[in-house]
C-alpha cells in the first residue's frame, strides 16, 4: 500500500477498501506513516465522506489498534455513555452513581477537556485525592465493591484514535461525520460494556451544528454498535445553549451534586434522567416508565447522592466535599458580566462561552496547560431570559485577573439580544433506538 495512493483515491471520491484502511490505521498507529500525509487524508474523507462499509472498517481498524477491556465477568449489566462534547455538559457525574444504585455496572473511562468543550476527568480532579488513573486490578475492584469506576482513559485504549483526534484537532476536520463515528465508536468498543448510551449534541456548542446532521451521525453509531452486537441508544440533545448554569470544573461539580441532591437546573436534570432511563432501561431490560421510575426514586432517596460519595472515597477522593460543597474553592477575582440593554436573550452561542471558561482558566489552551479547577462561569441569565439593562447575566470566576476583560467580550460577544422571544430549541430532539 502506498498512502500517496489512499489520499489520491479518496481524493477522487473513490471507496478505499477494508485491507487499505486496516493497513493505513496500523501503519499510523504503529508510526510509520508520517502526520502530512495523514492530514492529506483526513481532509479528503472530510470533503468526500466514507461509505458505511468504510466508516465500519475504519471505526474496527481503531478499536483493535491497542488493548481492548473484557468485562465479561459483569455480564451484560456493564454500561456506557459518551457523549459527543459541550460545554457545561456535567450528565456523567451525575447518571454514573445513579444506574450505579439500581445494579448496573459503570465501568468508564472518560476524556479530559478539548477545545472549547470540558472533560469529565478534570471535572472530577476537582474532588482533592480523586485517582484518575488505577492499575487495572484496582479500576475492576471498584467496579465490584462499588459499581461504578471512572477513571481517564488508559494509555493504549484505541490508541489510533488519540493520534487521528490530536491531527484532526488541529486540521479543521473533527467535525466530520464518519470521523466522528470511528472516533467514538472505536474507544466505545474497545472499552467493552455491553450496552452504550449515546448523547450526540446538536447546536453552536456542539461538533453538529444543526439536528438533522445530530441524527445522521447517530444513526451511524447506533447502526455500527448493533452490528458489534452492543445494546445501543443515541439522544440527540440540544447544545445551543450551555447545559446548566455552571461552566469550569468544580462549579459544574457542585450542579451535578444539587441534580443528584433532587434540586438543579430543569435542562440539566431532564438531559441526565432522560440518559439515566435509557441506560438503566438497557443494561437491565426494564420498560422505559419503569426504568424513569427508578432512576427519579434514586435521586429522591438520596441513594444515588450516597453512591456518588461512595464512588469518590473509593477512588482516593474527599467525599465531604459531596456532602458540602462550600468547601470547594472559588477562584480569587470575579467579575459580574451585565446586560448593555434591555431585550430577551435571543441567542447564546454555547461555543464562545466555552471559549470564554477556558480564558479564566477553566480549559487548556495547548495540551500542556494546567487546568484551575476554581475557574469558570456562573450564568444567571440564559436564552429566553428577559434582562433589563444592567442586570447580571454571569458571573466570571479566575486567578487570572488579567484575563477578566477579554472572559467579559466574549461572552457578551457571545449573546444575542432582541425585543423579540427567541423560539427554544428542542432540549431533546430525537431518541435512535
Ligand atoms: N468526540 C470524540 O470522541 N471524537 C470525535 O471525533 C468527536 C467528539
Amino acid at each position: 500500500m502506498r498512502m500517496y495512493d489512499l489520499i489520491t483515491k479518496k481524493k477522487r471520491g473513490e471507496e478505499l477498501s477494508e485491507s487499505e484502511i486496516y493497513e493505513f490505521i496500523g501503519g499510523y498507529t504503529r508510526g510509520e506513516i508520517p502526520d502530512y500525509q495523514v492530514s492529506a487524508l483526513m481532509m479528503a474523507i472530510y470533503f468526500r465522506g466514507m461509505t458505511d462499509a468504510e466508516t465500519a472498517a475504519m471505526t474496527m481498524a481503531m478499536a483493535q489498534s491497542g488493548d481492548t477491556v473484557d468485562l465479561s465477568e459483569f455480564g451484560a449489566l456493564t454500561v456506557d455513555k459518551h457523549s459527543t462534547g459541550g460545554v457545561g455538559d456535567k450528565t456523567t457525574p451525575v447518571i454514573a452513581p445513579i444506574v450505579a444504585t439500581l445494579g448496573c455496572k459503570v465501568a468508564k473511562m472518560s476524556g479530559r477537556g478539548l477545545g472549547h468543550t470540558g472533560g469529565t476527568v478534570d471535572k472530577l480532579e476537582s474532588f482533592p485525592g480523586y485517582k484518575t488513573s488505577m492499575d487495572s486490578e484496582e479500576f475492576f475492584d471498584c467496579v465490584r465493591r462499588c459499581g461504578m469506576a471512572v477513571i481517564g482513559q488508559s494509555g493504549n485504549l484505541a490508541p489510533a484514535d488519540k493520534k487521528l483526534y490530536a491531527l484532526r484537532d488541529v486540521t479543521a476536520t473533527v467535525d466530520s461525520i464518519p470521523l466522528i463515528t470511528a472516533s467514538v465508536m472505536s474507544k466505545k468498543l474497545a472499552a467493552g460494556s455491553h450496552s452504550i448510551v449515546l448523547d450526540v449534541k446538536y447546536g453552536s456548542g456542539g461538533f453538529m451544528k444543526t439536528p438533522e446532521d445530530a441524527e445522521k451521525l447517530a444513526r451511524g453509531m447506533v447502526e455500527i454498535g448493533k452490528r458489534c452486537g452492543r445494546n445501543i441508544a443515541a439522544l440527540i440533545t440540544s447544545m445551543d445553549i450551555p447545559l446548566g448554569f455552571g461552566i469550569g470544573n468544580s462549579i459544574e461539580i457542585k450542579e451535578a451534586i444539587e441534580v443528584l441532591s433532587g434540586r438543579g437546573p430543569e435542562d440539566l436534570r431532564t438531559v441526565c434522567i432522560s440518559l439515566a432511563t435509557e441506560m438503566a432501561s438497557l443494561s437491565l431490560g426494564l420498560e422505559r416508565e419503569e426504568a424513569r421510575g427508578a432512576v427519579l426514586d434514586a435521586i429522591e432517596s438520596g441513594r444515588a447522592l450516597a453512591k456518588m460519595k461512595e464512588w469518590i472515597g473509593a477512588q482516593g477522593g474527599d467525599a465531604a466535599f459531596a456532602e458540602d460543597t462550600s468547601l470547594f474553592p472559588l477562584a480569587e477575582f470575579e467579575r459580574q458580566v451585565t446586560a448593555p440593554t434591555d431585550g430577551y436573550i435571543y441567542s447564546m452561542d454555547a461555543e464562545r462561552v466555552g471559549i470564554a471558561s477556558v480564558v479564566l482558566g477553566a480549559g487548556r489552551m495547548t495540551k500542556d496547560d494546567e487546568i484551575d479547577h476554581s475557574a469558570g462561569i456562573i450564568l444567571a441569565k440564559k436564552t429566553g431570559d428577559r434582562v433589563k439593562k444592567g442586570e447580571v447575566i454571569a458571573t466570571l470566576y479566575t486567578n487570572r485577573e488579567a484575563k477578566l476583560d477579554e472572559a467579559e467580550r466574549e461572552v457578551l460577544g457571545a449573546i444575542r439580544f432582541s425585543d423579540n422571544e427567541p423560539e427554544m430549541p428542542a432540549l431533546i430532539y430525537k431518541t435512535i433506538r
